[in-house]
């Protein structure tokens, strides 16, 4: 009897209620599915070329050299080299002057800068605008705080003159847009250069969102950890310094992205003191600090980024440059095979329209799927060539609106790019022969 009374009480629910409806994520999927059947990846966002000589040196050294006390926990808020460079980058970057131990703090990559954003910021019941399409966590995420996503999609406006489409042709309907602003809004997420379009949001558009966030006293939660990788020219203005903005808005960045290095997982959040206390309370109740080691080396990169700021020989420079021509390279082997890519003005994405390829794809009657993922799958089985589907990037409610699209990363050697290239025209010529 006893035995059976312990049996009984074990098939109880385990699950919190807070992960209903989010247990489901696109990247376990679509990366075991690349991992399985990929020659070429150009799915999930990392670089296949090596990090810089001079970080990869830094951790060395940090490693080797002679403090054995990085090795050793450090301040759970930052290490204390980090958190002040990066205070002296944003002050040159912001103009304004911060407080290291205050205005900046250091996360476990940009992911759990966005998880204490929404941990320490929304409540049950506050609403969430989310700029569709988004990366994928940000809905979850809020959910997981108890809040309610509330999403407002960029609307495509095709140019008439049969010019390739540019991620700037992506934009907001400003009516759209407020109307989507109410009382119950705690937040706006906004993402500038945006994952996965690599639309980078102009003064005009910035200024739109800021008023609206002043008006209804919303806070914003700014991913901005592509802010160094914007081409053609043009520049990534950070919402935190318009009008009204720095005291209601958390910046969040990476250095995996800023450094190419994503496995190192540092990230941070620059902001006022007022958001970033609740922030601090969050991090120092779940993850308490990232790894040291990693910490002072990135502190280190950002101190000859800092000595060479705006110079030729700075990577922030270099890196867009060099990324700027692998864009050019995968824009035109899409374009050659008819798959048509939406150039981006930032990031190391970019997407493209498979409509003309339905033919290629065998259509399964009455499947839910949308057809970019049945489409993405497809080609990673039977051509060797991974990509994520668009459709992944939307809510469940807007996701069947855009499913002619996939997102291809091109943070890739050259020869990964030319193996890309070779498998689309060996495509085109099988479909044309
Ligand atoms: N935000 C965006 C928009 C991203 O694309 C990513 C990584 N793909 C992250 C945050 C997470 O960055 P990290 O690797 O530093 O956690």
């Amino acid at each position: 009897f006893f035995f059976h009374s312990l049996q009984a009480k074990m098939s109880r629910p385990v699950q919190a209620r807070r992960l209903e409806g989010v247990d489901k994520n696109i990247w376990v999927e679509f990366v075991k599915l690349a991992a399985t059947y990929s020659k070429v990846n150009l799915g999930q966002g990392f670089p296949d070329f090596p990090a810089p000589d001079f970080l990869r040196e830094a951790l060395m050294g940090a490693l080797s050299g002679g403090n054995h006390m990085l090795h050793q926990y450090t301040r759970a808020f930052g290490h204390p080299p980090l958190v002040k460079v990066l205070a002296q980058f944003f002050e040159k970057l912001l103009g304004r002057d911060l407080d290291p131990m205050t205005n900046v703090m250091v996360t476990v990559g940009a992911y759990q800068a966005l998880f204490c954003c929404f941990q320490a910021l929304v409540d049950e019941g506050d609403e969430v605008i989310i700029i569709e399409p988004f990366f994928d966590c940000y809905e979850p995420m809020v959910k997981m705080a108890g809040g309610t996503p509330v999403f407002v999609p960029l609307r495509p406006n095709p140019p008439k003159d049969g010019k390739l489409m540019s991620s700037a042709d992506w934009q907001l309907d400003p009516a759209e847009l407020a109307s989507k602003f109410s009382e119950r809004t705690k937040a706006i997420v906004l993402n500038s250069p945006n994952n996965p379009l690599g639309k980078v949001f102009s003064r005009g558009e910035l200024g739109l969102i800021a008023e609206l966030c002043v008006k209804h006293d919303v806070l914003c939660i700014s991913d901005e950890v592509y802010e160094w990788l914007v081409y053609d020219g043009k520049q990534h203005i950070r919402i935190a310094s318009l009008q009204g903005m720095w005291e209601r808005t958390v910046i969040i960045g990476s250095a995996g992205k800023t450094f190419s290095a994503t496995g190192w997982k540092v990230g941070w959040v620059v902001g006022p003191d007022r958001l970033l206390q609740h922030l601090r309370t969050v991090h120092q109740n779940s993850v308490y600090h990232c790894a040291t080691i990693a910490q002072e080396a990135v502190a280190q990169g950002f101190q000859r980024e800092l000595m060479l700021y705006g110079k030729p020989e700075s990577y922030f420079v270099q890196l867009p440059k060099e990324l700027q021509q692998k864009r050019d390279w995968l824009v035109q082997s899409l374009d050659g095979v008819g798959m048509k890519p939406i150039i981006p003005e930032g990031t190391y994405f970019l997407v493209a329209d498979i409509s003309p390829f339905k033919s290629d794809v065998p259509d399964v009657p009455n499947s839910d799927e949308p057809y970019d993922s049945r489409f993405a799958k497809w080609m990673v089985k039977n051509k060797g060539l991974a990509a994520i589907p668009l459709s992944a990037f939307y809510s469940e409610a807007h996701k069947n609106n855009y499913t002619n699209f996939i997102r291809f990363c091109f943070a890739k050697e050259e020869a990964t790019l030319k193996a890309a290239s070779d498998i689309l025209q060996k495509w085109k010529q099988e479909k044309t022969s």
